[in-house]
């Protein structure tokens, strides 16, 4: 059985005469790690912002955990998801230790969970520093181990990596798939395509407050493929040749039988390029 998470239905926001969303609709379900993509100004933060009840949608419906949206601040129902932004809210001259025993305090959780999330953020060394004394890195990483610490069953993260150098997202990555693997439902923002390949269940591409395309990152690849296969040979040349067709697969054949090829892959757009060709600009 499927339990939808999240439900958006013909969401609109506009500030004033300027509209950020505009007719945004997607689903969720239990379990998902979903990727919110698109460049700087795009809308996904206001789309969190929304989900998390901290902006009212001016038209649309948009359900979290089978509430309305804005329920979402009510503090019974603040243990249920967890939020990483880029406005940290952390206490700046207490130590990173204590801002996340504070925060334990308030769910009563276990001084484990707080030894836990330090080590899920790789801060186990650095619990004694002040905030003040932080990186941005740093600060990214503690912010993170208070929206998990209280293993919520839904997770935000605005541009959770946009800090970090790639050892710690590399380890980050992998404590954020343990906890998916555990139960956690992922709504994550990037514009990092990468981030969102290696991650992500599905995605959707938003541009100027539209979702341009959804899915899966391997059948978005599928269908904005080219279907063609690019083949090297030993000597230098190469070849595109279309996929499924028999004329290419008898050349093929016959490139194999006299040992010519040296590589051969099929041409599939990277979800980047896939973006340039929906909306013609860049992820960045
Ligand atoms: P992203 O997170 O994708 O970078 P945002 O959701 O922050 O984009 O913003 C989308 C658009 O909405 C931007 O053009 C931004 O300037 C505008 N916007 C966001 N919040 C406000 C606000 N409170 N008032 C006016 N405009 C806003
Ligand atoms: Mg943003």
């Amino acid at each position: 059985m499927t339990t939808t998470t999240i439900e958006v239905k013909n969401v609109q926001k506009t500030f004033g005469t300027f509209t950020a969303l505009q007719d945004v609709s997607f689903t969720i379900q239990k379990g998902e790690i979903f990727g919110f993509l698109g460049p700087s100004g795009s809308g996904k933060t206001t789309m969190i912002k929304i989900l998390t009840a901290q902006l009212e949608q001016t038209a649309g419906e948009a359900h979290v955990l089978g509430l309305p949206a804005h329920h979402m601040k009510k503090s019974e129902n603040k243990a249920r998801f967890g939020i990483l932004t880029d406005n940290s809210g952390l206490y700046k001259r207490l130590t990173v230790e204590e801002n996340l025993v504070l925060f334990s305090e308030m769910y009563n959780l276990s001084r484990s969970a707080v030894n836990e999330a330090l080590a899920f953020v790789n801060l186990t060394e650095a619990r004694k520093k002040k905030v003040t004394e932080l990186s941005k890195g740093m600060m990214q990483r503690v912010t993170l181990a208070r929206a998990i610490m209280h293993k919520p069953d839904l997770l935000f993260l605005d541009e959770p990596t946009s800090a970090l150098d790639p050892v710690n997202t590399a380890h980050i990555y992998k404590g954020l798939r343990k906890l998916n693997e555990m139960g956690t439902t992922i709504f994550l923002t990037t514009h990092d395509m990468a981030e969102a390949e290696t991650l992500c269940d599905r995605v959707a591409f938003l541009h100027k407050g539209k979702i341009q395309a959804i899915g899966a990152p391997s059948q978005l690849k599928h269908q904005y493929s080219d279907h063609s296969m690019t083949v090297q040979l030993v000597t230098g040349e190469e070849h595109v040749l279309p996929l499924a067709d028999h004329a290419a697969a008898t050349n093929v054949t016959q490139w194999m039988s006299t040992g010519a090829i040296a590589r051969i892959y099929t041409n599939e757009p990277t979800l980047g390029d896939i973006f340039m060709q929906l909306t013609g600009s860049d992820l960045q």
